[in-house]
């Protein structure tokens, strides 16, 4: 294929995304004025659901302008050949092979995110502000910028390094070896992620022996689940949206409940957070969701490995010469309708396993507390009660408030 037609089918990819994505929006902005099911009535008072309707209105008006500007921005990148001359630019500092790429990503990465830079800026301290949710800092926002990168530049440099040796190295058959590191790579980092990367943004605290530990603990032994890892975050240091999460596999299991949910929620309705987090083991959807998720990269490695050395793909974006840079980022833009698609999948079967883990939380501990807690937590982040189905279809991870509370109360 020669580098003009594959210009032009990115181009047509990145179109398609942008119009399937806005679209969608469209759809689901039309509904915020629908009126309240009859389950979700008396949730808001009636000035909390104006405020949910213009909160949701506003995300989704800037939603459309930050990614209509990085639109913009990322054709105009592609037009012009942009990356093609960046590549030139740096190998005339007599850059080549691995250092090249690392340079040619330093700044494409640094670049786009300090063009983006303004839009979180403005979201957090002018939108979550007005709303009541921001508690960051600029300082804490800037640090967390500053580890991030630093985070960015060992991981994923580390990352690139290696797979360009491997490609020089092996040649075609890399994609095997890469898929190898990566799949370890990734378990290391969810068994690691609570010791590792979370102490680096917030503390993390042991849960005082009380009321609220013993009633977890009555409850793990109630369904034979070892727990003795029970931490704080003091997620209160950037925002009042509330959370909790688990971690790592075997033994090695711990879960983190953020400062801001148990500051709103009753004893009984954390624990029946909990045991819906519990009902994700029992059913062993983080095991499968991680095999989907390696299987997933391997078949990305696998197409990659196909084009990593297609002159066609440098040229399309540019280039007078091949490099395995310039084909990575191309080759990003040509998988990403795949990767649109397994996302949808990947959410249908998410949507499925909340319900499963839902109704073990039900079975094995209490529906009614769990169903308490979901709507605290819908309402104190404002969320829009009826989302259109064909947007909740492509991107919620989590079915909606009303189907969850529905499923509930079916037995
Ligand atoms: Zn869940």
């Amino acid at each position: 294929m020669d580098a003009q037609t594959i210009l032009i089918i990115l181009l047509a990819i990145l179109s398609g995304e942008f119009l399937l994505d806005q679209g969608l929006s469209f759809l689901n902005k039309k509904r915020f004025k629908s009126p309240i099911p009859a389950l979700l009535q008396g949730l808001y008072k009636d000035e909390n659901y104006k405020k949910s309707q213009a909160y949701n209105e506003e995300n989704s008006k800037f939603g459309l302008l930050s990614s209509g500007f990085s639109f913009i921005l990322t054709v105009a990148v592609l037009a012009s050949g942009f990356l093609g001359g960046l590549d030139e630019w740096l190998r005339g500092f007599g850059l080549e092979g691995t250092p090249l790429a690392l340079a040619f990503f330093g700044i494409v990465f640094l670049g786009s995110d300090l063009l983006s830079l303004p839009f979180s800026y403005y979201h957090t301290f002018t939108i979550e502000e007005k709303y009541g949710f921001n508690k960051t800092s600029p300082k804490v926002f800037f640090m967390d910028k500053l580890k991030g990168y630093v985070l960015m530049a060992l991981l994923g440099g580390g990352l690139i390094s290696l797979l360009l040796w491997l490609v020089n190295t092996i040649g075609q058959d890399f994609w095997l070896w890469f898929w190898g590191v990566i799949s370890v790579f990734m378990l290391l980092l969810n068994m690691f992620y609570t010791s590792l990367i979370v102490p680096l943004f917030n503390k993390l605290t042991p849960l005082e022996d009380g009321e609220l530990r013993q009633a977890i603990e009555d409850y793990c032994k109630s369904v034979d689940f070892p727990l003795t890892n029970i931490f704080i975050l003091d997620g209160s240091k950037r925002s009042t949206k509330a959370n909790a999460f688990f971690s790592g596999i075997g033994k090695n299991k711990k879960v983190v409940l953020y400062d801001t949910l148990v500051d709103k929620h009753t004893t009984e309705e954390l624990v029946a957070v909990l045991a819906h987090e519990v009902g994700h083991y029992k059913h062993r959807h983080i095991i499968w969701s991680m095999t989907l998720g390696i299987l997933q990269i391997g078949l990305m490695l696998f197409v990659l490995s196909l084009m990593i050395n297609n002159d066609g793909l440098s040229q399309a974006l540019g280039a007078n010469q091949m490099g395995i840079h310039l084909n990575l980022v191309a080759f990003s833009m040509l998988f990403s309708p795949v990767s649109t698609l397994t996302g949808i999948l990947m959410n249908i079967l998410s949507r499925k396993n909340e319900y499963e883990a839902d109704a073990y939380a039900r079975d094995t501990y209490n529906g009614e507390p769990l169903g308490d807690a979901l709507k605290k937590l819908s309402t104190d982040n404002l969320s829009n009660l009826t989302p259109h189905p064909a947007y909740v279809f492509v991107n919620h991870s989590h079915p909606t408030l009303l189907e969850r509370l529905e499923a509930l109360l079916k037995k």
